[in-house]
């Protein structure tokens, strides 16, 4: 197999663009992607053309709009390329107009109240910035979705917007130090993901993992990931045979998937694709979720994304690297080898300690969800407190400048490994920080706390304008400095002086962390509720609002739908868990107890009355059981009902979050100790089986 040859073949990329385009429209489009202008309706008909053929060569019959809306996940809508022809023939059509311009139903996505029932009209466009590929046979076209008003209703728009703001501030900066050559600016986003894959026929019988994608009852396996052994751990055949065909599959979309290897937990996974630009990594994050799911069903596996598919047990994450470069090539977070001299890394640097500092509320916005939210906090993942991990180096050579202090690299140690043939090579000098929710690694920064199934849009939304933000203002002042390395200098120690409480090197996962983080201010929104809540605060509209990125009513009804999303997720929860409670666990408690009555009423008639008090023990238990899932059920019941009556979204929110939550925790803990007696009657496929059968 000749994998240069097959990369990118399911892609309509510059590669298939000049076969199948005339030069000079070749030339057209390519000229008009890199100023960032309009493409005239007659390039769009030849390209529309040259796309078409392309695309029918490799098989295809139909095209989609694929867009992004705020479900999370993407969405198409199917049209064949035939259309009638004189005589009753049909021909293969598809013209610019098509391919500039969808029209979808958008009443059934989710528009926060932008959209009124009567204007169910949406509207899907060409973003040419992201090429098109083929999947399933189909021609997917990446668009921009809105409302017949203009109202943005999905995840693009505005990523492409705060790329734009993002470019023109940093271009300001760059052209006020003197820079004359750099044309654009973009921010570069390496989207690690985490999955489990499970056995497919197991998961089948698992009504929780089928609908809520997790586990909704389930103890602690007696071997959970205490040994290490799986991480980076040699993968199992199966679980090898799975990554190559997704490899695979994923080159041919022109996705560089790079490294693949075991997570902590057992049955755990992690995905590293190599960096692209922000939309376009979005975009492949999209189609690397939805590869994974699907290759899993051929190979009898099922691929779970959830953040938390089982309590006690390492979840997923999704972790976010996250850099700024040049049209030439220069990444604008790289320290270089003397950070100290470098005034115009340690003035982009010091634009994001600032952002994240004032924008602590929004980062946490941008990875809450209702998965999310049994994840963060816990031991293994990052607290809800934002922080930046800085690393000692790169803290020095900022206060040095800051303060005019002498800068001391940490030493670079050199290392020789233990035999002599290996070669030397310096230790870095500063260990990973696996703690830190935010941390810089070396020429850019990783923002963990993005959940495993969320859309990277949000998090990557709010970076590129929370810094565009601050650029922008830096370079107000850049602009008019008399003396600009001096106003740098300035602006280095004031950032610093203002928002040095940000940066942490420690243990976040520490108690200590937390009160010292109160104590310094940070916020701790220990729940997607309380998060959601802050998204609308009048800061956060004007941020929006001065870029251009969002308008004050589409930022609310965005609100409005995250409130909306985790309560629609949280019913589902609720509903399925009590279904389950009511059908399969109850009747097995009942079952139980039956089986201990009868060897009690057997052991009566063969006089061995005195001889059985463990079994009336466990017969005991049953009994108590039994009634009190009953009263857990009938309790998570009445809350349901109760919050589904609700019709204000985030008054919903609250109620799930402290009435119907804490019930289904109670729940959950009558059904894991029954689980736990070691009863046959259990219903379900257990946390061992689960998590040891791949
Ligand atoms: P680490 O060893 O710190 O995990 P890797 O080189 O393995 O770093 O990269 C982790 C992820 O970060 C990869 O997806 C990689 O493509 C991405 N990455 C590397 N450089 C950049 C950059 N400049 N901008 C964005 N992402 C990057
Ligand atoms: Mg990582």
């Amino acid at each position: 197999m000749n994998i240069p040859e097959l990369f990118g073949t399911n892609v309509f990329n510059e590669r298939a663009m000049e076969e199948y385009l005339e030069p000079e429209d070749f030339g057209k489009l390519l000229s008009a992607l890199a100023k960032g202008c309009e493409l005239d309706i007659t390039i769009a008909d030849k390209i529309a053309d040259a796309m078409k053929r392309w695309a029918i060569d490799k098989g295809a019959t139909h095209y989609t709009h694929w867009f992004q809306p705020m479900t999370g996940i993407t969405a198409e809508k199917h049209n064949s390329f035939v259309s009638p022809s004189a005589g009753g023939g049909a021909i293969m059509e598809f013209s610019g107009k098509e391919l500039i311009k969808g029209e979808s139903d958008a009443s059934s996505f989710p528009s926060g109240g932008l959209r009124a029932t009567f204007e169910a009209r949406g509207y899907t466009a060409w973003d040419p910035t992201s090429f098109a590929f083929i999947k399933d046979g189909v021609l997917c076209i990446p668009t921009a979705f809105c409302s017949y008003g203009g109202e943005i209703l999905d995840k693009k728009t505005p990523l492409l917007r705060s790329m734009e703001i993002l470019n023109k501030h940093s271009m300001r900066i760059l052209r006020a130090l003197g820079d004359r050559e750099t044309n654009h600016v973009l921010s570069t986003v390496g989207a690690e993901q985490e999955y489990f894959l499970i056995d497919r026929k197991l998961y089948e019988r698992r009504i929780d993992l089928k609908l809520t994608g997790r586990t909704l009852f389930g103890a602690k396996p007696p071997k959970g990931q205490e040994l290490d052994e799986h991480f980076l751990g040699s993968l199992r055949p199966r679980v090898s045979e799975y990554m190559k065909e997704l490899d695979l599959e994923l080159w041919k979309l022109g996705i560089y998937s790079k490294t693949e290897h075991n997570e902590v937990a057992p049955s755990q996974h992690e995905l590293a694709p190599i960096f692209e630009t922000t939309n376009i990594a979005c975009d492949q994050n999209q189609l690397i979720m939805e590869m994974m799911k699907r290759i899993a069903e051929k190979h009898g596996l099922a691929c779970l994304l959830h953040e938390k598919p089982f309590n006690g047990v390492n979840g997923s994450g999704k972790h976010n690297n996250w850099s700024i470069s040049t049209s030439l090539g220069k990444n604008l977070l790289k320290p270089g080898k003397e950070p100290e001299k470098n005034l115009s890394f340690l003035l982009f640097l010091s634009a994001v300690i600032k952002a994240v500092d004032v924008h602590q509320d929004l980062l946490r916005v941008s990875a809450a969800t209702a998965g999310n939210d049994y994840r963060l906090g816990g031991d293994e993942a990052p607290p809800a407190i934002i922080s930046i991990y800085l690393g000692d180096d790169i803290t020095q050579a900022l206060e040095s400048v800051a303060y005019h202090r002498d800068y001391r690299s940490a030493d670079k140690i050199k290392m020789n490994p233990v035999a002599n043939v290996l070669p030397d090579f310096t230790k870095d000098t500063a260990d990973r920080n696996r703690t830190s929710p935010f941390a810089f690694t070396g020429n850019k920064f990783e923002f963990r706390m993005v959940g495993s199934s969320m859309s990277i849009a949000e998090a990557n939304i709010i970076l590129n304008t929370a810094v565009a933000d601050v650029l922008s203002g830096f370079a107000d002042i850049l602009e008019d400095a008399f003396d600009v390395e001096q106003a740098m200098y300035d602006i280095i120690h004031d950032t610093y002086e203002a928002h040095k409480r940000i940066i942490f090197n420690g243990n976040n996962y520490s108690k200590e962390w937390e009160l010292e983080a109160e104590a310094r201010g940070l916020k701790n929104y220990t729940t997607t509720v309380e998060a959601f809540d802050h998204f609308t605060d009048d800061k956060n509209i004007e941020l929006f609002a001065r870029h251009n990125i969002f308008t004050p009513t589409e930022l609310r009804s965005r609100g409005m739908i995250m409130f909306e999303n985790y309560n629609k997720l949280m019913l589902i929860e609720a509903k399925t868990m009590s279904e389950m409670a009511k059908k399969e666990v109850l009747p097995s408690v009942m079952k139980e107890e039956t089986e201990l009555l009868r060897i009690v009423e057997k052991t009566n008639v063969v006089g061995l009355k005195g001889r059985i008090s463990n079994t009336l023990s466990r017969l005991d238990y049953a009994v108590e059981a039994y009634e009190t899932l009953c009263d857990n059920i009938t309790e998570l019941d009445e809350a349901v009902e109760k919050g589904s009556a609700l019709t204000d979204e985030r008054e919903k929110a609250f109620f799930i979050r402290d009435t119907i939550r804490p019930i289904m925790a109670k729940t959950r803990k009558t059904v894991d100790e029954f689980e736990k007696t070691g009863s046959t009657k259990y219903p379900y496929p257990s946390y061992c089986d689960l998590l040891f059968s791949v």
